[in-house]
């Protein structure tokens, strides 16, 4: 790039297009912090800088392998599909370690990107950025970074409460209201990857911090260990020791993670043991509950299980809803009502990844400026539905047609030729063509063995109603979408 003879040229040349990188970049880290998180933003892809674009591929720097390495193996693809989507002349994306002093052209909106953390706990007066746990630790880090910070979106106002989480809602609340009163020290939570256990912790520590009278220290399972043995090799276990038990409030995430990890368990445990003789509270979250936590030591799980244990169910599709209505409507996008069910009904493990989908919608709608359509929401979200997908039989064609419409299963086989049967029962016919791979005589045999001919009309029909009528054919587009082919 640099021509030598225009030296002057090139070198503006070169600012210009940093500049321009650092524009799409910033983008980049709006989208990617609106599809991962905060908090996994902050850990991992906050420390990218951008390098130069050379042919069709860019270069992005990372301060050390490690982190290269997880972020490429986490996030490759899509940095590629970003930045692709951002600059289509990038095709490839190459991940480097960053020598010291090397030309890197942007922090990523850092500044407005990094909201301070609210969580500044007494006991560790500096909440830097979390640092990548598996990173050799340092002595200072020990020292001074002795909890993670708190998400600042994790409260209890931003906690949609319904059925599978009002208990451990409540539990949470009691805790922040009062910790360490008798029958809630410790608390256990417990449940499936993405239902709001660490939301609940976090929102916790939020409310006790406001309150402003504890010290509280949140940290992963895993950042306990990382933390513990880069305490033991600077011989400064006492120090990590006395920190811990210097707290008022310690939160433990992810428990199941000192599985197998006998060492820590065995300090997790003492320290746990000291602190709630000191009167202090405890908050654990793990996966199970403490007697399937097989793998922890028994008298520890003995110890878990004294407190409250509380258990946060699979969410409910009146909890999915309640939760998007809540996160639309705070984004202050419109997402009509349709789009909000179809996800709903699509994206059923997990709130993070029916969250990560919303916001991906929304983040579209932004940088667009296009409404939030069902058309729209089926191509955005083209590989997360995708990976949703399963196969569609005949009955549950005829089961979700048949309740779209209110009319009773039965009626799918039935003689009944009212139109307010017979019409639905060609929709489901219509829909059975499209989303399996049965033959017409097969179809008709399972709506009460019908004609093949009946099967082949009631397509026909079906595709010219759908021209006519776009209330009609947006109805049975929004049950194609649901069951999904
Ligand atoms: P877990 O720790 O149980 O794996 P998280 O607490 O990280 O799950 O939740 C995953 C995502 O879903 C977070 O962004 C969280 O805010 C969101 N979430 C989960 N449950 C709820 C809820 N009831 N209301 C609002 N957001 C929720
Ligand atoms: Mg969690």
């Amino acid at each position: 790039m640099t021509g030598g003879l225009e030296g002057y040229d090139a070198v503006a040349e070169a600012n210009a297009q940093k500049s321009v990188l650092a524009i799409h970049w910033s983008r980049i880290c709006e989208r990617l912090k609106a599809e991962v998180g905060e908090v996994e933003y902050r850990t991992w892809l906050r420390q990218i800088t951008v390098g130069p674009v050379e042919e069709d591929e860019i270069t992005l720097y990372l301060p050390t392998r490690f982190l290269r390495d997880w972020v490429r193996g986490q996030y490759g693809d899509r940095l590629g599909t970003l930045w692709n989507a951002e600059v289509p002349a990038i095709r490839r994306v190459e991940l480097q370690v960053a020598r010291p002093g090397s030309a890197s052209a942007t922090p990523p909106a850092d500044g407005a990107a990094a909201p301070a953390t609210v969580a500044r706990e007494e006991a560790a007066p500096r909440a830097a950025a979390p640092a990548p746990v598996a990173e050799e630790p340092r002595q200072a880090e020990v020292r001074s970074d002795l909890a993670a910070p708190l998400d600042p979106r994790f409260t209890f106002d931003t906690f949609v409460v319904g059925k599978p989480n009002e208990f451990a809602y409540a539990c949470a609340r009691r805790v922040a209201e009062r910790p360490s009163s008798p029958g809630f020290n410790p608390l256990f939570l417990y449940g499936g990857v993405g239902l709001g256990k660490t939301h609940l912790m976090h929102a916790i520590g939020a409310e006790l911090l406001r309150e402003g009278r504890v010290s509280v220290a949140y940290m992963s399972a895993e950042k306990f260990m990382y933390r513990f043995i880069a305490a033991i090799r600077s011989q400064s276990t006492m120090e990590f020791k006395e920190q811990l038990r210097s707290v008022d409030v310690l939160m433990i995430d992810d428990l199941q993670f000192l599985i197998g990890k006998d060492n820590t368990q065995e300090e997790f445990f003492h320290t746990f043991n000291a602190l709630v003789d000191a009167g202090r509270q405890i908050v654990v979250s793990a996966d199970k509950s403490p007697s399937d936590l097989s793998g922890l030591e028994d008298r520890l799980r003995t110890r878990l299980g004294c407190g409250m244990v509380a258990d946060i169910h699979a969410t409910t599709f009146e909890l999915r809803i309640s939760i998007l209505e809540a996160k639309a409507s705070a984004s202050g996008v419109v997402v009509p009502a349709k789009v909000l069910e179809f996800l709903a009904h699509k994206i059923t493990s997990n709130v993070r990844e029916l969250e990560g989908a919303l916001n991906r919608l929304i983040a579209h709608a932004n940088l667009f400026g296009r409404p939030v359509t069902l058309e729209a929401t089926q191509d955005v979200l083209h590989d997360i539905l995708k990976a949703h997908d399963r196969r569609v039989t005949i009955e549950e064609i005829q089961r979700k047609v048949a309740e779209h419409w209110n009319i009773r299963l039965t009626d799918m086989s039935s003689a009944r030729r009212a139109r307010a049967v017979a019409r639905p029962r060609q929709v489901a016919m219509y829909l059975a063509k499209q989303l399996t791979s049965r033959s017409l005589p097969e179809i008709g045999r399972k709506f009460g063995n019908r004609d093949h001919t009946t099967v082949m009309h009631a397509v026909t029909r079906v595709t010219e109603l759908m021209e006519q009528d776009p209330a009609f054919a947006e109805d049975v587009e929004l049950l194609r979408r649901m069951l999904e082919s």
